[in-house]
């Protein structure tokens, strides 16, 4: 269902709560997935006829495989301590994208089906049966959730609304009730190895391309390799830094750091992208199958290393499920992290003394930096304290004069979604994108009116990609978001003369 007209919220100081809004987002829906690309993927083309059967025992296979699920549907005290913490719910005032009511939409048709009192005395508990009614809501809502666990940081129990979400999403698949975005964007990466669906030949042609743009620019031969066996390093990036503003900026920031320390390095077109829809949809099959491409390219090309490029959900797979999923990894350099993410990489390098940076070049940016949700709240603290809070906020101040955070309570593991994460980055969902942004958004403005801050730096493919659109809706100029190693890229000296 396309996204009806809306009107942008206004940005006020932050934090404000909204009015509550019954109602208010009911009608915000995804595309469902075409049969095609259901079928593509090993889904239902379409609703099955015995869906609430298969619904359920579904439900009751999760359960039995991963207890956090039955943790999180049993433990919640309803005590609130989460209903202010969504960004959804903070841009729409719809009481149902509070995390509490979202985890309800799933805990009632639990309670029906899985527990005593449930199956007996529906009412008194709050169970519900699992209607066409109820499987529709679960479609609406659920489809409103960015995976971005900010709500399960405030909870005394550490429920992961998160995980709910994604539960939600592999019981919709399995009954043929796919959301058209994530499932479409799997399917490409099976057909031709990444999410934007650009195919080898087309990539190696950009990557040369880059390689003039960057001789034009610098003097100097910096190389984008492909394909090329025997490097120290294989790099795995999101398929948007290939050839879209901001991101092919970082793309040139990387390729200038590994010029700049010596390291030979190369991307694979057989795994071309970072980015892994498999998590959105809570499906360990698509997140390992998609994760497999990586394993053989990096066998394939005999590297030593693998460094992944700026892309939050991509990090966390990477991170946390690659060693489960496609591990283990024990022909590679023991000295290094597997995976390493490319700021650590870069910070590294620059704690070594191994790169020269002169900062002035950055001097017109006035610069704040957005965590990015999965790598905030989902990643390695690392050898210094702070990790992936510290680590690219050390690196911006290395690179440009300026830097100022925004407020405390909108950063590091309390950071704000940009909106567009968890597989709603689709222009269906406009409205909810625009809407969710408007925490964020508030903090900005703070540290623009504050600091007269310029370029927004984040180190998410999605981030950049959703907030390009949605910063004009709020008055900013779209071009002040772009990563970090795009301000890498300014400041760092290649050549014996710069
Ligand atoms: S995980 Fe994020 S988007 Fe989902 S309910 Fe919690 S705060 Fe909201
Ligand atoms: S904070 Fe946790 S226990 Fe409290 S209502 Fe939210 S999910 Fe339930």
């Amino acid at each position: 269902m396309a996204a009806a007209a809306f009107t942008t919220p206004t940005l006020k100081s932050y934090p404000v709560i909204p009015l509550l809004q019954v109602g208010a987002m009911a009608h915000s829906r995804p595309y469902v997935a075409s049969a095609l690309i259901q079928k593509a993927i090993g889904f239902p083309a379409e609703l099955v006829d015995d869906w609430q059967s298969v619904a359920i025992a579904k439900m009751g296979e999760l359960l039995d495989k991963y207890r956090s699920l039955r943790v999180y549907m049993d433990a919640c005290v309803h005590c609130g301590a989460c209903s202010d913490k969504c960004h959804y719910f903070l841009g729409t005032g719809d009481p149902k994208n509070m995390p509490v009511a979202r985890q309800d939409l799933m805990r009632k048709v639990y309670r029906r089906y899985f527990t005593l009192a449930g199956k007996h005395f529906p009412k008194l508990v709050g169970a519900v049966d699992l209607t066409r009614e109820v499987l529709d809501e679960w479609y609406s809502y659920f489809n409103q959730c960015s995976e971005c666990r900010r709500c399960s940081v405030f909870c005394p129990y550490g429920i992961d609304t998160a995980e709910v979400t994604m539960a939600a999403h592999e019981i919709m698949d399995s009954v043929g009730m796919g959301q058209k975005y994530s499932n479409e964007i799997i399917g490409k990466v099976h057909r031709i190895g990444n999410n934007l669906g650009i195919p080898g030949p087309a990539l190696e042609n950009t990557l040369q391309g880059l390689e003039e743009d960057t001789k034009e620019e610098t003097g100097v031969d910096v190389r984008f390799p492909l394909n090329v066996k025997g490097t120290e390093v294989l790099l795995i990036t999101p398929s948007a830094d290939f050839f879209s503003e901001p991101h092919v900026e970082s793309l040139i920031g990387y390729a200038k750091v590994f010029h700049a320390a010596g390291i030979s390095w190369t991307l694979s077109s057989h795994a071309s992208e970072a980015g892994n829809f498999g998590l959105f949809i809570g499906n360990y099959e698509q997140m390992r199958n998609i994760s497999l491409r990586v394993r053989e390219a990096a066998l394939e090309l005999g590297v030593k290393r693998i460094i992944v490029g700026e892309c939050g959900h991509a990090w966390r797979v990477a991170y946390s499920y690659w060693n489960t999923l496609i591990g283990p990894f024990d022909w590679l350099d023991p000295r290094y992290p597997v995976p390493q993410h490319i700021c650590e990489f870069t910070h590294d390098l620059i704690q070594r003394g191994a790169l020269r940076m002169d900062k002035d070049a950055n001097d017109e940016r006035i610069v704040t930096f957005h965590d990015s949700c999965n790598v905030a709240r989902a990643s390695r603290m690392g050898s210094m304290p702070g990790g992936q809070f510290v680590i690219p906020r050390e690196i911006i101040k290395v690179v440009a004069n300026h830097f100022h955070d925004m407020a405390p309570e909108t950063i590091r593991d309390a950071t704000f979604c940009c909106g567009g994460g968890g597989g709603l980055l689709t222009d269906d969902l406009m409205e909810l994108r625009v809407k969710g942004a408007l925490p964020r958004m508030e903090a900005l403005k703070n540290v623009v009116d504050d600091h007269g801050v310029n370029f927004m730096a984040t180190i998410c493919a999605i981030c950049k990609a959703q907030f390009t659109k949605v910063l004009p809706y709020y008055g900013f100029d779209m071009s002040m978001v772009g990563g970090v190693h795009q301000l890498v890229s300014k400041a760092i000296r290649l050549g014996r003369n710069d």
